[in-house]
C-alpha cells in the first residue's frame, strides 16, 4: 500500500464540533415538503450536525426514479435554513458541482460510483480548483482502498483540505445479511495509513434494511469513526428511492438516543478501544467466513445432484487430491500452517460427503436434502 500525505484541515473546525456528527435527511429530496418536514423533524433532536438529501440518483436500473434534479437543490438549502443546519447532497460530474455551489449547498459527496472512475473524480476535482468547500468521498463500490484513497487524493491536491470519508460497505457477490458487506477492515486500515482524515459511516447503506442499522452505527462508533450518515423519510414507505432502509424521523431519534458514545481518553480506555475495534473485525471476517462456507456447501449439492443423475461415485480420490494440494500451496504463500489448512479441508470434505450422500439418498426428492 502507498504511503499518502494529506493535507488536511483539522475536523474539530468544520466537522465534528457535535461528536458524533450525525448527517442525515432523505435518500432523494422529493418534494420542498418533504425535505423540509423531514428536516424539521429530525433537527428538533438537536443531535443532528447536517441535512444530507440527494439530488442526482445513481439508480443501478434506468426506468426508476433518478432524482428531482437541480430544481430540488433550493428546496434542500431551504430546509437547511429553515433549521438552522448545513446541507449536503451528491455530485457525480463538473456541471452538478458548478450547480451546488451556486445554490449554496455546504458540503458536497461523492457517491460510491463515482469514486470507482478517477476520470470523474478528477473531473469534479477541476472545477472546485480554488473553491472552499468540504468534500466527503464515499468509498468504492468495490474493495479497493488504494482507489478510495486514490479519490481523496486527487480531490485535496486541488486545494481542498476540509476532507472526509464516508465508509458505506462493499459490493458483493456473496450472499450476505447485509446490502454492501461493511468490510471493516478496510476502514481501519484507511485510519491507520491517513490518521487526520475523518470518516463518516453510512449504516443505511451498509445494511440495506432498518433492522441491521442499529448496530451497525454502534459499530461504527465503537472503531472509533467521527460519524454517521443516516437515510430518514418524513414516510419512508412512500419513499422514490431506498424505501426498505429509511428510518422514519422518530426512528431515528430512537436509535440516536440508544447509541453508546464511548470515551476515548485514558491509556485504559484506549487498549479497550483497539481491542472492540480488533473484534469487530474478527467478527465480521467469521461472518464471511460462514457465507462462504454457505456458498460452497450450495455448489457441493448441484455437483452431488449432477453425479446422482450420471450414475457417478462421490468420493473422486483423484480430485481430492489436486484439491489437497493446491489448497496447501495457496495457504503456504500466504503463511498459513500445513498442519492447520488440511485438517480445515478434511473436515469441510467430510461435510462436502455427507451433503452428496443425503443427495443421493433422497433420490429426485430434493426438497427433503
Ligand atoms: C446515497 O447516499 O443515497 C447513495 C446513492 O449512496 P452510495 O453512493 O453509497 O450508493
Ligand atoms: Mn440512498
Amino acid at each position: 500500500m502507498l504511503k499518502t500525505s494529506l493535507n488536511i484541515q483539522d475536523k474539530s473546525t468544520w466537522l465534528t464540533k457535535k461528536q458524533p456528527c450525525i448527517i442525515a435527511g432523505p435518500c432523494s429530496v422529493e418534494s420542498p415538503e418533504q425535505v423540509l418536514t423531514t428536516a424539521k423533524l429530525i433537527a428538533e433532536s438537536g443531535k443532528i450536525s447536517m441535512i444530507r438529501g440527494g439530488i442526482w440518483k445513481p439508480r443501478t436500473r434506468p426506468n426508476s426514479f433518478e432524482g428531482v434534479g437541480s430544481v430540488g437543490l433550493k428546496w434542500l438549502k431551504d430546509a437547511g435554513n429553515e433549521v438552522g443546519l448545513p446541507v449536503t447532497t451528491e455530485v457525480a460530474n463538473a456541471q452538478h458541482v458548478e450547480e451546488c455551489l451556486k445554490n449554496g449547498i455546504d458540503v458536497l459527496w461523492i457517491g460510491a460510483r463515482t469514486t470507482v472512475n478517477p476520470f470523474s473524480v478528477q473531473e469534479i476535482a477541476e472545477v472546485l480548483r480554488g473553491v472552499d468547500i468540504p468534500v466527503l468521498i464515499k468509498n468504492p463500490i468495490n474493495p479497493d482502498l488504494n482507489l478510495w484513497i486514490g479519490a481523496i487524493e486527487r480531490i485535496n491536491a486541488v486545494g481542498i483540505t476540509k476532507i472526509g470519508a464516508i465508509h458505506r460497505g462493499f459490493s458483493s457477490f456473496d450472499k450476505s445479511s447485509y446490502r454492501n458487506a461493511p468490510m471493516w477492515e478496510i476502514p481501519i486500515e484507511l485510519k491507520m495509513l491517513c490518521p487526520n482524515l475523518p470518516i463518516i459511516c453510512d449504516p443505511s447503506h451498509i445494511s440495506g434494511s432498518t433492522d441491521l442499522i442499529q448496530q451497525v452505527a454502534q459499530k461504527a462508533l465503537d472503531m472509533e469513526m467521527d460519524g454517521l450518515m443516516i437515510e430518514s423519510h418524513v414516510n419512508p414507505l412512500q419513499a422514490k428511492s431506498d424505501a426498505e432502509q429509511q428510518l422514519t424521523p422518530q426512528a431515528l431519534l430512537e436509535l440516536l438516543n440508544n447509541l453508546a458514545v464511548r470515551e476515548k481518553q485514558s491509556q485504559n480506555k484506549e487498549w479497550i478501544n483497539n481491542i472492540e475495534q480488533l473484534r469487530s473485525v474478527i467478527d465480521e471476517l467469521d461472518e464471511e467466513l460462514i457465507n462462504k462456507f454457505a456458498s460452497r456447501m450450495a455448489i457441493i449439492e448441484k455437483i452431488g445432484e449432477y453425479k446422482r443423475d450420471n450414475n457417478l461415485t462421490i468420493l473422486q480420490l483423484d480430485r481430492w487430491e489436486k484439491i489437497l494440494n493446491n489448497r496447501i500451496f495457496l495457504a503456504r504463500k500466504v503463511g498459513l500452517s500445513h498442519d492447520f489448512i488440511r485438517k480445515m479441508l478434511e473436515l469441510i470434505h467430510q461435510e462436502s460427503i455427507l451433503i452428496q450422500n443425503k443427495v443421493m439418498n433422497n433420490g429426485e426428492n430434493k426438497s427433503e436434502v
